[in-house]
């Protein structure tokens, strides 16, 4: 079955619970268990094992063409118990240096307290790659598409480098969604989510998800049943429903933003704009080769200063100033005082990030409405 049939009938209970086409909730923390079963059938929702647990994990591990899939109850609790549960204490890992901010202060701050070390690695020049292994490196750990700049890299050649070495590989897929990017389809061991985003698409719960291998995910499930981080019931059914309409979302939120990305790249107070759709973007035949769309997500530099773009961020009518993406509203932030802010100005500057630089997470609005909103914002600052 393709994705978008997928997303409505994969992993759905064969005989729909009192015969509800949607799925209902089990609002229970336990289910009745019989005297035979042993501790691992017993149902409960920590560990993550309820019917509305039960469907997501088969309905995630299908549109990934994946083994296995396990829910969480934040992003970062996915990646945060996926590194806990596959490293352990005299592990070392190599990671992208443009992760997500959560993600790297994680790295940095929280990991070398419990004895694993990593390397940042330069994802742009694999042939530095190797330098940084070690006799205890286990895992390679990157993203689809890089916040905020929308960086693509070889993707493939990261799976290949992880098989030649031993390494688990592991991509934060997060920005592309299933829609666009399958990690097990080109081999990753897992692919990880913050279902606050796209998967959900609704702004209105934070959910996780771990996709992969079936001997992975069960380790990471180990761990998350006592790390306690599971998904609640309700933020389950919205989860759910948010997922079967990812297809139709993800293909709007694919057009629009091209349109959008063309018409500030063409605009004369636009200085540059980040977005691997582009025919003119350094990533777009990277991006072309690998994915099946190039996302919502794009930023363009103003031409000016930090003020200018704090102007324009203003007098825009329609995107929400707001963190976050993947929702059915678009949102603009700006980078240097949102998901970079912890950075020094000098690290910013050097990772390309400047104070000028505005990101759009762009939503489903109707992509010329958004392109007028745009004009007469750039207009009025200009
Ligand atoms: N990964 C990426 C790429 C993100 O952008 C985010 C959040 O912004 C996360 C992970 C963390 O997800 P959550 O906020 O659901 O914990």
């Amino acid at each position: 079955m393709k994705l978008a049939t997928r997303l409505i009938h994969a992993g759905e209970p064969e005989q729909p619970f009192a015969g509800a086409v949607s799925m209902p909730i089990f609002q229970s923390s336990t289910f009745l268990a019989s005297g035979s079963t042993d501790y691992h059938d017993l149902k409960y929702i920590r560990l993550n094992n309820t019917p509305n647990h039960q469907v997501l994990h088969a309905k995630l591990a299908a549109l990934e063409n994946a083994e296995a899939a396990l829910v969480t109850a934040s992003g970062m609790a996915a990646i945060t118990t996926t590194l806990l549960a596959l490293l352990k204490s005299g592990d070392h890992f190599l990671a992208q240096d443009c992760l997500y901010g959560g993600t790297l202060d994680f790295i940095n701050q929280d990991l070398p307290g419990l004895g694993i070390e990593c390397d940042l690695i330069d994802g742009q020049q694999p042939e530095t790659w190797k330098s940084c292994l070690r006799p205890n490196t286990r895992a390679i750990y990157v993203e689809t598409i890089t916040n905020p700049l929308m960086q693509v890299i070889d993707l493939e050649k990261v799976v290949s480098f992880a098989r030649q070495n031993g390494l688990v590989s592991i991509v934060d897929n997060t920005f592309a969604s299933p829609i666009n990017f399958r990690p097990a389809e080109i081999g990753f061991d897992i692919s990880l989510h913050s279902c606050t985003k796209y998967l959900n698409g609704h702004s209105d719960i934070v959910a996780g998800a771990v996709i992969g291998r079936r001997k992975l995910v069960e380790s990471v499930r180990h761990k998350l049943n006592h790390f306690g981080a599971s998904l609640d019931p309700h933020a389950c059914f919205l989860l759910h429903r948010g997922l079967k309409t990812l297809a139709v979302r993800m293909a709007h939120q694919n057009r629009a933003a091209l349109v959008l990305a063309r018409f500030l790249a063409d605009h004369p107070m636009v200085a540059g704009v980040n977005y691997p759709g582009l025919a003119q973007d350094p990533y777009h035949a990277m991006a072309s080769k690998l994915l099946d769309g190039f996302s919502g997500m794009l930023s363009f530099e103003i031409n000016g200063d930090r003020q200018k773009a704090i102007a324009l961020m203003e007098a825009l009518e329609i995107p929400f100033c707001a963190p976050s993406l993947g929702g059915v509203e678009s949102l603009v932030t700006r980078p240097a005082t949102t998901s970079h802010a912890g950075m020094t100005p000098d690290q910013r500057a050097a990772a390309g990030i400047s104070d000028q630089l505005i990101r759009v997470s762009v939503g489903l609005e109707d992509p010329e409405d958004l392109v007028d909103d745009y004009r007469q914002a750039l207009e009025k600052i200009g």
